[in-house]
């Protein structure tokens, strides 16, 4: 039976149910599952799984305190209508690539993936652990994950979510799709600085005990709808099996031959979650983690230092401008253990970097990272969409031309993490129009270019009205929350 355990070594035997509720261990580690479950059946078998069958599957090996009919509803309840396609994460091959397309959802991130089904198993996790508060959801959000959460969030009863995002570090959509968000339970919070400091201001009241306590006395728990949340890191495996089903099912692969795949990397919890689907037997060979300019991991991956102390640029995939990339400490747990895992992220903290010896590099062996110039995302969305007829956005551009340099011997998926409609002005420019600022009019304009649909809901946010506005300094991150829980509907306050 599974369980979790701290990254950092101070609590363990947890289950699935307290980890997903608590998002965070008390030690400031992430949980990390007690051993990898092998695939019951053969992948062959799988080819006869919907997504939904498959998700259930592999929910089932680690989730190991909900029962099967638990997961059986909060499966269906995730993935249905919601999504534009019953495929649910369709493969699309195009030129030498697989693209794994993991934008169907409501909000045109791979974030929905996850995000959907989080709140599902939260309302199971409630149960079990007979919590009787309100769960608040505390998020920090480089651009897609705080729509993808509110999303999933909104008048969900028993919980409230707040959404922290860099006031000047998402596109235009992008912010427009959280500024009107509707919800009771929904508060939304431009930060003056970037993700990374909106991400330790979050960190820092899950740590702080005495707010914790604080909070809890007041009726609420504090959970994490980042990728640190085992709930949500779970989920992303089964899209990796799935589209290797897929592969094979199509004969585009055998059974057992080798997929490398190539992430889109930020916070590192995509690849990860890749990294796990191999631990537990699927024919993966390499994980190629592409970077934009902001390559923390790229250089981390080649030189052993994890160095954050460095410019922070706000790049045309800002889903991915993070210098601190959480899930990496799940990878270093598993290749260095607890004890050196607290002393890298004391070491990050103290000095923002830290240096793996040379048997910890050669334990990652899996990985490999680099990363790509603007300019040459801008010419792979050319290249892509005049060659071969199709439109990628600007973060999956990034895994491309990662890809593009990398000696490939396998077949290669490409996982592609959003809609182009989100990041319209970008990848019009990569299409040879003059750069303009982001407006409505942009998606109609990149419509009219290359005749591909416009989703609905980005089509209909121009008439939408915008219900937040507030921008705080991170210094002031914690009086928000006490203004929120202070003026909560009295029905949402009400247990
Ligand atoms: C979040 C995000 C990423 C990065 O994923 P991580 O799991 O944080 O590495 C890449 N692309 C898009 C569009 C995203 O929203």
């Amino acid at each position: 039976m599974v369980t979790y355990q701290s990254s950092r070594g101070h609590e363990r035997g947890v289950q699935a149910s307290y980890a997903i509720l608590k998002g965070i261990a008390a030690d400031g580690g992430l949980y990390v599952p007690s051993e990898y479950p092998k695939f019951p059946n053969t992948i062959e078998k799988y080819a006869e799984y919907s997504y939904q069958d498959l998700a259930k599957e592999v929910l089932s090996l680690y989730l190991t305190d909900f029962t099967e009919q638990e997961l059986e509803e909060c499966v269906k309840n995730a993935y249905g209508d919601s999504f534009d396609t019953p495929l649910i994460a369709p493969t699309v091959k195009a030129g030498q690539y697989y693209f794994l397309e993991l934008f169907h959802g409501p909000t045109y991130a791979f974030k929905d993936m996850a995000l959907q089904i989080l709140p599902e198993l939260m309302k199971v996790a409630m149960k079990k652990q007979a919590i009787d508060k309100k769960v608040l959801i505390l998020t920090a959000t480089s651009g897609d994950t705080g729509k993808a959460a509110m999303e999933g969030f909104a008048d969900v009863s028993d919980t409230a979510i707040m959404v922290y995002y860099p006031k000047d570090g998402v596109s235009f959509i992008q912010e427009r799709q959280m500024t009107t968000q509707v919800g009771d339970n929904v508060d939304v919070i431009g930060i003056k600085g970037n993700f990374d400091d909106a991400q330790s201001g979050v960190k820092k009241l899950f740590s702080d005990p005495t707010f914790v306590k604080e909070m809890y006395d007041k009726g609420y728990l504090l959970s994490s709808a980042n990728s640190i949340n085992i709930g949500r890191l779970m989920p992303q495996i089964v899209y990796y099996v799935y589209a290797y089903v897929q592969l094979c099912k199509s004969g585009e692969l055998s059974y057992g031959e080798k997929m490398d795949v190539v992430v889109p990397t930020g916070n590192f919890g995509n690849i990860l979650a890749g990294y796990y689907a191999k631990k537990m037997g699927l024919p993966i060979g390499i994980l190629l983690s592409a970077s934009n300019e902001n390559k923390v991991i790229s250089d981390f991956m080649k030189e052993r230092i994890y160095n954050k102390n460095r410019e922070m640029h706000l790049t045309k995939s800002p889903s991915m401008d993070i210098l601190v990339s959480s899930n990496l400490e799940r990878l270093l747990y598993d290749i260095a253990g607890a004890e050196k895992v607290e002393t890298y992220m004391d070491s990050l903290q103290r000095e923002g970097k830290y240096e793996i010896t040379q048997g910890e590099a050669l334990a990652m062996q899996d990985f490999y990272g680099d990363y790509a110039k603007h300019e040459e995302c801008e010419k792979v969305i050319a290249a892509f969409y005049e060659e071969h007829g199709y439109l990628m956005d600007t973060h999956t551009a990034v895994a491309v031309a990662v890809a593009e340099k990398w000696q490939k011997k396998n077949k290669t998926l490409i996982v592609s993490t959003a809609s182009p409609y989100k990041f319209a002005s970008a990848v019009l420019a990569a299409l040879g129009e003059k750069e303009v600022p982001e407006d409505f009019h942009l998606a109609q304009k990149l419509y009219q270019k290359t005749g591909k649909q416009i989703p609905e809901a980005i089509a209909e946010l121009k008439d939408k009205e915008v219900r937040f506005q507030k921008v705080i300094h991170p210094s002031e991150m914690k009086n928000s929350v006490y203004d929120f829980v202070e003026n909560l509907s009295p029905r949402e306050k009400r247990l």
